[in-house]
């Protein structure tokens, strides 16, 4: 009898969780498993804020997917994907096509720019490894030319990031960490670099705890960052960022430096495929399967699933993305072994800590609010947790954060 094929497109925390969990689940003669990213590597995006300040190599938020995966149970294929024939059950990518029985898409998602003129051309993104590395060494070219030039343009000390949710206020955190130690290096007076925060909405980490919020808000004003609440970026140009507050006349602030870190969408690959969506994210039925299309799951950051106690979105998160990659590799195994009872996908929310450099930070866990060295600790805890849950012990030794006194 001819073996169900199970793909699953992207190894980031959802599709490698999947994975890891289907190969342990199910027999080399259940079903053959592919596992398509394009890259040979997984990074881990929740670190990605440090390897864009410089605070951690990029070589240290990523891995090997065949230091993870069972190659007796697991082809992988490296490439990347263009589109999704759903009707025709198949996977087009760049150098080839492959079909499927039961297909698990977890792209991950893409930053949304809202239509905002000029953010796609000028802003950097913190997104994957190769944009990080990116605006580091962009930051970094910045200080070593400004004390080239006889004439001193202090625009290339000026840092603005955009959105002071979760991403923007991680990235603070570690920037400025990294500021003193620029200065330092490259000989540039602290006093004229200038970090610039700009966010819409009226508060900032929007959903959080207000205490939690000003002790952060507190922490980084401290270290030099100013906030501009309530205000909205309006366009971004080579020479910076125009932004408005309510009436208030439109102005430009001139940086050389602009990172957009305010929102994120599904993977273009979704709406490219024709699936429905909201913001390139499909709203998934309890099973996590996509309406209509039962041999098709999405999660992680392309889906969408619903908080009932507030009928809102859960924000896109690694925390759900694993999850949910736990439970669709629990719902193949009982598919390819014909049970047709799936286990519904419930979120248990662990908590949230988000770092104010490596030093501290801000979180709810289990229910009790932390901050400083004990909330900075808890993250180091959640970090290393996520290797643990994919690559077990051997993983955390390799790639760990140990630094937590
Ligand atoms: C700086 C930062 C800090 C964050 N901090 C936290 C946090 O503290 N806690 C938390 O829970 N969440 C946090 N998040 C959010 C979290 O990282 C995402 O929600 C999570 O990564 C989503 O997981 P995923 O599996 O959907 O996608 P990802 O983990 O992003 O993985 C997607 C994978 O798909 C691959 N891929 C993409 N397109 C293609 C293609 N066309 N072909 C082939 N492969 C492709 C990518 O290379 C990648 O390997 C943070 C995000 C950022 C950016």
């Amino acid at each position: 009898m001819r073996k169900p094929k199970i793909v699953i497109v992207g190894a980031g925390y959802g599709g490698l969780m999947t994975t890891v969990r289907l190969q342990k689940l199910i027999g080399v003669n259940e079903a053959d498993i592919v596992l398509i990213n394009k890259n040979d590597y997984h990074y881990e995006t929740t670190w990605l804020h440090e390897a864009s300040a410089g605070t951690l190599h990029h070589d240290r938020v990523r891995y090997d997917i065949s230091d993870v995966i069972d190659k007796s149970k697991v082809d992988f294929i490296q490439d990347t994907v263009v589109e999704i024939k759903k009707e025709d059950k198949k996977v087009v990518l760049e150098n080839g096509e492959v079909d499927y029985d039961y297909l698990v898409i977890a792209l991950g998602g893409e930053p949304e720019t809202f239509g905002i003129k000029g953010l796609k051309e000028y802003a950097f993104g913190i997104t994957n490894v190769n944009s990080s590395r990116q605006l580091r060494e962009h930051i970094e070219y910045q200080f070593a030319t400004y004390n080239m030039e006889e004439e001193k343009d202090d625009t290339r000390l000026a840092i603005v990031v955009g959105g002071a949710g979760f991403t923007g206020i991680e990235f603070l955190g570690e920037l400025t960490n990294r500021i003193p130690e620029l200065c330092r290096e490259y000989d540039v007076d602290s006093s004229k670099v200038k970090i610039i925060c700009v966010e819409a909405a009226p508060t900032v980490l929007p959903g959080f705890d207000p205490e939690l919020v000003n002790y952060a808000v507190s922490q980084l004003e401290r270290k030099g960052v100013e906030f501009l609440i309530g205000t909205a970026i309006k366009e971004a140009t080579p020479e910076g960022i125009i932004v408005a507050k309510g009436e208030e006349e439109p102005r430009e602030i001139k940086a050389n430096t602009v990172v957009w870190a305010a929102g994120v969408r599904g993977n273009s690959i979704i709406e490219k495929s024709g699936f429905e969506a909201m913001r390139g994210r499909v709203k998934v039925q309890p099973d996590l399967r996509v309406p209509g299309f039962d041999d098709v799951f999405i999660i992680g950051d392309s889906s969408l699933v619903i908080n009932e106690e507030i009928n809102r979105p859960y924000p896109p998160t690694a925390q759900i993305a694993m999850q949910q990659g736990e439970v669709v590799a629990r719902n193949l195994a009982a598919l390819i072994r014909n049970k047709s009872e799936l286990e519904t996908f419930t979120f248990d929310n662990k908590g949230t800590v988000c770092s104010l450099g490596h030093d501290d930070a801000i979180g709810v866990v289990f229910g009790k609010k932390i901050t400083g060295s004990k909330a900075s600790f808890m993250k180091k805890v959640v970090d290393n947790r996520s290797l643990y849950m994919i690559g077990g012990a051997g993983l955390v030794l390799k790639k760990g954060k140990f630094n937590v006194f």
